[in-house]
This record gives structure tokens, sequence and C-alpha cells, in this order.
């Protein structure tokens, strides 16, 4: 059995995000997510030349995320307009590709899925909002028949407007992939409460570190290595203990485009968080 607290990183198997396999393997990091590929590789061959490759290397992937062609980070509005299953334009071809994500998921023999839904409207009564309900049941129903869990990323919301809209889907196989510099970088509260907030619905996490914004919620904060940031790793572990979390912590540092500082900030990631594993398990 794996123990506590395994560290991943992300991958891929189309190239671009996330960072190499070798290079997870070389730095020690057992699990993955894996950003979901496109659809020309979303194929029964790719998924088992993959799954042999990381099963060779000794890897489990944890989760495959969806992402689709025309989302952009490129600032808050932007994210408001392109990301995820809320723009109504997109809707129904991102729910129909999703659901072939978690097709492709069940390939490699992956019990999660994760997304970003998108700005979740903050007011129920919304008319996006029983639309969006509605969806994720759905997706959700669909992972369900995969015997697959759906895992939200957070940071698009506060987390009492996370929390109200899970339990309004009320799907038994919801859950939340934590993410404490979300929290910050789009000025949606302070991370360690949030999680303490959502926890009982956290079953996978990101370890990634931010600065916040002058204008939180209006402009970016910034993204930075891990451990240079204003997230209280120590504290999130303590937290993450509390709740009761064992699963994997994956460290996320998109700075593919700069392959070898990558390489650099996760593997100095691994130390960090080792170190406090280490820390906790002696305390
Ligand atoms: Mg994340």
């Amino acid at each position: 059995m794996q123990s506590r607290w395994p560290l991943g990183v992300f991958s891929s198997i189309d190239a671009g995000f996330g960072v190499q396999l070798e290079v997870a393997h070389e730095l020690g990091v057992p699990t993955i997510q894996l950003h979901a590929p496109q659809h020309g590789s979303r194929t029964r061959e790719r998924a088992a030349d993959f799954l042999q490759r990381v099963t060779d290397l000794g890897i489990t992937i944890t989760c495959v995320f969806a992402g689709f062609e025309g989302e952009s980070y490129a600032d808050i509005p932007t994210v408001n307009r392109t990301v995820g299953l809320v723009p109504t334009a997109t809707r129904a071809s991102r729910a129909k590709e999703f659901k072939e994500i978690a097709d492709f998921a069940a390939m490699l023999q992956v019990a999660a899925v994760g997304l970003h839904l998108g700005f979740v409207p903050h007011e129920p009564d919304d008319p996006q909002y029983a639309e969006l309900v509605q969806l994720t049941r759905e997706i959700c129903k669909h992972c369900l028949g995969n015997s697959q869990a759906v895992h939200l990323e957070t940071g698009q919301e506060p987390a009492d407007v996370l929390l109200r809209f899970i339990e309004e889907v009320a799907s038994e196989n919801l859950f939340i992939n934590f993410d404490p510099a979300n929290m910050i970088l789009y000025g949606c509260g302070e991370p360690i409460e949030a999680l303490e907030k959502v926890g009982k619905y956290v079953h996978s996490v990101h370890c990634k570190d931010a600065t916040w914004s002058d204008e939180p919620g209006i402009t970016w904060g910034q993204e930075v290595a891990l451990g240079e940031g204003a997230v209280n790793f120590p504290r999130y572990l303590q937290s993450l203990d509390a709740l009761g979390y064992d699963g994997p912590l994956t460290i996320e540092r998109e700075i593919s485009q700069e392959p070898e500082r990558q390489k650099a900030e996760i593997g100095q990631a691994v130390q960090l968080l080792e170190k406090l594993k280490a820390e906790f398990n002696s305390s």
C-alpha cells in the first residue's frame, strides 16, 4: 500500500503541458495527475501505451484533468468568458467532450476526472445556476457509470458558494480538488479557512503557491514557486491531516515553456514537502 500523502506532479500524453514522465521518475515522484490529451490522442491504443509507460516507471495516475479548446487564463474576465462548462456557446459540446475524456480516463483505469467548471454564478436564483446544477448532475451520472468521481477544481468561487453548489447537485460522486493558490490568485478567500469549510468533499489537492493581487478578484495574484507565496504549507498539511486526507499532494507549476526552471522548482517543492511530511510524521 502506498504511504500517506504520496507526492505528485502534472504530466501529459501530448507534448506541452506538465512535466515529462521521466522527469517525475527522476525526482522520485510516484503519482501524476494527467492533462487530458486532444481528441485524436484519446484512443484505446494510446491509453494502453501510456499505461504501460507509467507502470514501468512505478507511477500511478490519480486523476485525469479535462481542459477544452478555446479556454484562456489570460486574466480573470477572460477566464469568466472562456473556461469550463459555464460559457453557454460551448457548454453542450464541452459536456460531451468531458464524457469522452472520462471514458478515456477509464481506459487508463483512473477513478477521478477533474475540471474547472468555470465561474459558477454566486446567486442561486441566477437562471444559469439551475442549468449548471443539472449539467453537473449529468456529467456525474456519466462518470458514475465508469465508477469514477468528478473533482471540481477550486478557486473561481468562494468556499461557501462552492459548498452550496455541490450540495445542490447532490451527486454521490462529486468531490473537490482543492488548490490553495487558486483561492489567492482569484481573490476568493483565505485558503486554509476555505479548506476547512469544504474539507469533507476534498478528495484530491494541488500544492501550488501564489501571492495576493492588490485588487483581489479583479486582477490576478501571481503564481510563484512553492514556499515563496502566501500559502502556509505547514498549516495546509495540518489541516489536511485534521480532515483525515491521506491522498496525493500534487505539485502544480505550469511553466512547461521553461523546462529547466520547472524541473528545478518542482525539485525544490518535492524537497520542501518531503521535509514537512517527515516533521509531521515524527511529531
Ligand atoms: Mg490547480
